[in-house]
């Protein structure tokens, strides 16, 4: 989970929030179709879930063109984010998580929590882009899991298809690697970006995606991983697996996850709300890092701390970042009315 969403406060009408663009939620969700398949389970939440998260992986398995047992769900992608961390921790005592910088930070911090090391490879200069020729050459006997968040939080920056491959295939002949593709859908090509293609064919990498994204299912909690069906065997004794799901929000998902015409009125909404964005940072003179999140990425002309405060006094709250020598503001995409509510505050702040 973001950590955002415990930084920042709750959206409390009372403390005069006007806009929560700090945590990446999507405020379009849950969609018609899993509200009201949450209130039809309620009724049936005396079972356990396990027969309908047995559907739900059937979905996406047939889905993502892979066998079932290439799939793991879990409550949330964090949780298995946390779990690849510990198996792979324990697996290689001294060994050290290799990944970007910044990116983030859920998988390096809980493997250094139980001793890992991380090494960290700054993101390039100009464009933020993950640097995936240091990358390689820093995998060594020492590494145990190369982390790849794409496209990356908290940059929006999403790495080069062509690239990304054939450095999963160099890479994960070594060493496993994971790809955090929580953002994926608001790319411009969700399949093409993607690296489950890797996955099928035979490699040593694990995709993990989230419902908390496009489905706007942040607060029900439900994500999965792709993968060997061995590994993932591994990584369920440390999290994850269907005994950590309920049955609401399996139901939920099973009723959005392939409901069209939500995930193109979500997309759509979103793109929008970035599209407003840009136009907004050009207007009062900012740059931005285009992004394929659900989030913009801008260098600001203060300190952080100083920002988020002002935009706070306005009723907007956003996420600062420090890299680079340069400070940086992180936008989640909200209603149009959070958007221009974000836009009103700039224009004070700047
Ligand atoms: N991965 C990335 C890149 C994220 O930004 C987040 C949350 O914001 C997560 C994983 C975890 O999301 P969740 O646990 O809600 O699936």
């Amino acid at each position: 989970l973001d950590e955002a969403a415990t930084a920042v406060p709750a959206l409390a009408p009372k403390a005069g929030l006007k806009a929560r663009l700090s945590a990446n939620e999507n405020p379009y969700g849950p969609s018609p179709k899993a509200i009201k398949a949450i209130a039809e389970a309620s009724s049936e939440g005396f079972l356990y879930p396990f027969q309908y998260a047995g559907e739900l992986k059937k979905m996406i398995a047939a889905q993502e063109g892979v066998p079932e047992s290439h799939i793991l769900l879990s409550a949330g992608s964090g949780s298995l984010l946390t779990a690849a961390a510990l198996y792979y921790t324990y697996k290689q005592p001294g060994g050290a998580i290799l990944s970007a910088d910044p990116t983030y930070e859920q998988l390096m911090r809980a493997a250094v929590a139980h001793g890992a090391g991380w090494e960290k490879v700054p993101l390039t200069g100009g464009s933020y882009d993950h640097d995936l020729a240091e990358m390689e050459k820093r995998v060594s006997d020492k590494t145990s899991l190369v982390y790849v968040c794409n496209p990356n939080n908290p940059t929006g920056v999403t790495i080069d298809p062509v690239q990304l491959r054939a450095f999963v295939e160099r890479v994960s002949a070594k060493k496993p690697v994971f790809v955090d593709e929580a953002y994926i859908h608001y790319t411009s090509d969700p399949v093409k970006y993607s690296v489950i293609d890797n996955v099928k064919k035979g490699q040593d990498v694990l995709v993990a995606r989230t419902f908390s994204k496009i489905y706007g299912m942040a607060g029900l909690r439900m994500g999965y991983l792709v993968g060997k069906p061995e590994t993932l065997a591994a990584i369920m004794k440390w999290g994850g697996g269907p005994g950590e799901l309920s049955m609401t929000t399996i139901r939920a998902a099973l009723a959005c996850y392939k409901d069209e015409e939500f995930i193109k009125f979500s997309l759509g909404k979103g793109l929008e709300a970035r599209e407003f964005l840009y136009a907004t940072l050009k207007q009062n003179g900012y740059t931005y890092l285009p992004s394929g999140t659900n989030f913009v990425l801008f260098p600001i002309r203060m300190k952080g701390d100083a920002f988020i405060g002002k935009m706070m006094e306005q009723g907007v709250s956003v996420r600062q970042w420090k890299f680079d020598g340069q400070y940086w503001c992180r936008v989640s995409l909200g209603t149009m009315d959070q958007m221009k509510a974000f836009a009103d505050a700039l224009k004070v702040v700047s």
